[in-house]
């Protein structure tokens, strides 16, 4: 069999991707997201950025100590406290990566290090520059088992200059240098010719990593240029999430490279099949919608409608299609559990959906399980992963809904009644609104006496049909605070109380404490 070089896939969903996400990820969410990260099979996962917030540095803590495959990586800047603390929370990974840099184009010198303390001129500010960056990856490679260097605003960077500053890092132990397109200003064989000139400068050993943002909706094509031009490191995130448009998205880059191996001769160690599973989770857990026509992981990615089409597919497959279903992970929604369905075949069909549940989760899955089968007959995978993430939370329940009354009646204002547990105690609550849901959540904002804003509210099916499952998503604001929260049920306004209830338990959650990070790359 021939050998295929490899290009390693980085991850910073949890990094980039989080850092612009509407809502923030509390610690044990971000853990949930990296353990799948670690089974889809990438070489290194971007954890955080520890020196932003007490919360990011605990998270990154917290998926060092256990997420073992994969490489764990902190971004900091180049300064000695950032770096200090990037190497605390990275103390317990099994292989550490401290990924640091700066901009290097003369207008972010002249922007950032505009203080007389780094240089009067121009020229001396540069040879500052490039003493930071020397001094920072030394000492990052003192507490961590490896070091990246970013050089922001590459692309903008004169040649010569920014060879100098790759040289001499590498020279102080980078051995990946990322040269990311943080503005998503580049075209994909302006970027290619880059990354390719500056592989001729670099030693061998320094693995050159792209980094591309969307703007232009051609962050993927410039990845991939960068990867013809001898990039081996690729910095995506899962959905293409991240800062403005986003970033390259990781499962279009892999399917690219793995679909046109005859073009790139490259592989990687992702197992494509996951890559569905992990878009879902990610999309389930900040509360964003994956596109039905998104790429790979989309609902229709695979839907042919025109006849032509069809008829093509059902003679033979490769008429029309260049990748397969399976390969991503998308199986149809398929019938299997009833409510004559037991205990053990619920947890079998689970752990082939890879959810692992612990007796006491299991028991209170049943429990719901079998009201969803009573009411709706047939229960889908995509039901049963739908109650599993609306039963089996990361966030502690502080309240819990008992009982909920809705009375709506054409010509009146609807009011709804509420019924809450929080531990012992119980908590009633009344409200009028101008529809049902507004109702029930001055209901709930009376019972519990806190009334976070409703930013958004958005409701899906979860399969079709009008006994469906639905999924309530709601972004609420608490004194600046953002949250998401999600409930999904057969009766959309029990769907829409339980994913206010959600969003208020996130925001008493004691591990969800959210900082205002810093955002950088
Ligand atoms: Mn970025």
């Amino acid at each position: 069999m021939e050998t295929h070089e490899s290009v390693a896939v980085f991850d910073t969903t949890l990094r980039d991707g989080e850092q612009a996400a509407g809502s923030r990820l509390g610690r044990r969410e971000k853990l949930m997201i990296a353990e799948q990260l670690a089974r889809l099979g990438v070489d290194v996962i971007e954890a955080g950025f520890p020196c932003s917030s007490p919360e990011d540095f605990a998270a990154v803590e917290l998926i060092a100590s256990e997420v073992r495959a994969p490489v764990i990586c902190g971004l900091s800047r180049a300064v000695a406290a950032d770096i200090e603390a990037c190497g605390r929370a990275l103390a317990r990974a099994q292989r550490s990566r401290i990924h640091t840099g700066l901009g290097v184009s003369d207008i972010h010198i002249a922007g950032k290090f505009g203080d007389e303390r780094y240089g009067c001129t121009l020229a001396e500010k540069k040879e500052r520059v490039l003493a930071m960056a020397v001094g920072a990856v030394r000492q990052a490679a003192s507490l961590a088992d490896e070091v990246e260097f970013y050089a922001e605003d590459a692309g903008r960077t004169d040649q010569e200059y920014l060879a100098r500053v790759l040289s001499a890092v590498a020279e102080a132990g980078a051995t990946v240098i990322n040269v990311p397109d943080t503005t998503g200003y580049s075209v994909p064989q302006q970027y290619g010719q880059l990354i390719a000139r500056l592989r001729g400068l670099l030693p061998a050993g320094v693995v050159l990593s792209v980094h591309c943002h969307n703007d232009l909706g051609i962050a993927v094509a410039n990845t991939l240029a960068g990867v013809a031009g001898g990039a081996r490191q690729v910095e995506c995130t899962i959905n293409g999430i991240g800062e403005r448009a986003g970033n390259a998205a990781l499962e279009e880059v892999v399917m690219a490279l793995r679909t046109r191996k005859d073009f790139f001769a490259l592989t990687t160690g992702i197992d494509s099949r996951e890559l569905c599973r992990t878009s879902r989770m990610v999309a389930e857990a900040l509360g964003m919608r994956v596109p039905p026509n998104k790429p790979v992981v989309g609902r229709n990615a695979f839907a042919h409608s025109s006849g032509i089409h069809v008829d093509g597919v059902l003679k033979s497959r490769d008429t029309y299609e260049i990748m397969r279903p399976e390969d991503v992970g998308m199986e149809a929604a398929r019938v299997v559990l009833t409510a004559r369905t037991g205990r053990h075949g619920l947890r079998h069909r689970l752990t082939e959906l890879g959810k692992v549940l612990a007796d006491g989760e299991l028991e209170q899955l049943y429990q719901r399980f079998l009201q969803v089968a009573d009411r709706k007959r047939e229960v889908t995978d995509d039901d049963l992963l739908a109650l599993v993430g609306d039963e089996i939370r990361p966030t502690p329940e502080t309240y819990r809904l008992e009982y909920l009354r809705v009375e709506s009646e054409t010509g009146t204002a609807p009011a709804a009644r509420v019924r809450l547990r929080r531990g012992e105690a119980t908590l009633t609550g009344e409200g009028r609104g101008d529809g049902p849901v507004d109702a029930v959540y001055k209901a709930i904002a009376a019972a519990v006496g806190t009334a976070p804003r409703l930013e958004r509210y958005e409701i899906e099916a979860v399969t079709g049909g009008t006994e469906a499952l639905g999924t309530v998503t709601v972004l609420l604001d608490l004194e600046g605070r953002a949250v998401m929260g999600r409930g999904t049920s057969t009766d959309i306004l029990e769907a829409s109380a339980r994913a206010y209830l959600d969003g208020l338990n996130r925001i008493a959650a004691p591990d969800n404490s959210v900082g205002n990070g810093e955002r950088v790359l």
